[in-house]
């Protein structure tokens, strides 16, 4: 079984100030039964992570470089993630895709960057509307699956986000029917690829307009193992409503 977890996506999104609202959901959930995890911007993962430490809610980054250091201006490594002090990144997020043209091959390689660092990779993948509309769903989702994972990834820490591009801000989710049909064929194409055992193990996330009052219905559906959260996760009390939902 995959572990459950529930994490938020703050994007460019939050001040200093934002971080009473880390602190205050650190304080919701003292002994939480599955996961939780804030990926503040860069500019707030060091002092997120000073105000959440000793608490059970993890930080991680939106993206990180596949190389350890050097000349890449403006760019953030897995490594000093991990010294700042996020246990997770989210890679391949359908903005980073769209606003920095990131590849399925530079993906992996920096999915490979966050492995070796000891993070735990939030792994995106999703349709358009227009490739949902032209029935290619699940053909994107096995492509962008098997070009963006690496061989060697840790299973004890892969995580994958399936994000509907056209669901993610707009309030508009897929069916349960049709969130069920990729989740089963991510599981599929993953144990195919990785034995199931190992895939088996890889929590499975929803992403796309999650709110509390859609969160229960989207958690019983099959192989939805949580969810990538990104408008209601910058209000502690919405994301609790997931939290507790999951
Ligand atoms: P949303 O974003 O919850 O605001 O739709 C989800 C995401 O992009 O991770």
């Amino acid at each position: 079984m995959a572990r459950k977890l529930a994490a938020g996506n703050w994007k460019m999104n939050g001040l200093k100030a934002s971080l009473s609202e880390a602190t205050a959901l650190a304080e919701m959930f003292p002994a939480p039964k599955v996961d939780i995890l804030l990926c503040p911007p860069a500019t707030l993962v060091a002092a997120m992570a000073a105000a959440l430490d000793g608490t059970k809610v993890d930080v991680g980054g939106q993206d990180c470089h596949p190389r350890s250091s050097g000349a890449h201006t403006g760019d953030i490594s897995a490594e000093m993630l991990v010294d700042a002090g996020c246990d997770y990144v989210i890679l391949g997020h359908s903005e980073r895709r769209a606003d920095h043209g990131e590849s399925n091959a530079l993906i992996a390689q920096k999915t490979i960057a966050a492995t070796m660092a000891g993070l735990a990779p939030v792994v995106c993948v999703g349709e358009t509307l227009d490739e949902r509309e032209s029935g290619k769903t699940l053909e994107v989702i096995r492509h962008q699956l098997s070009a963006s994972l690496p061989d060697a990834v840790d299973f004890d820490k892969l995580v994958i986000a399936y994000e509907p591009v056209w669901a993610i801000g707009t309030g508009k989710i897929p069916t349960l029917a049709q969130i069920a049909e990729v989740h089963d064929d991510m599981r599929e194409t993953l144990s195919a690829r990785y034995g199931d055992d190992e895939a088996g193990k890889i929590p499975l996330l929803y992403g796309g307009s999650v709110k509390p009052g859609n969160a229960p219905e989207i958690f019983a559906t099959s192989n939805v193992d949580g969810a990538l959260v990104g408008g209601a996760s910058l209000k502690a009390a919405d994301f609790a409503g997931i939290v507790k939902a999951l």
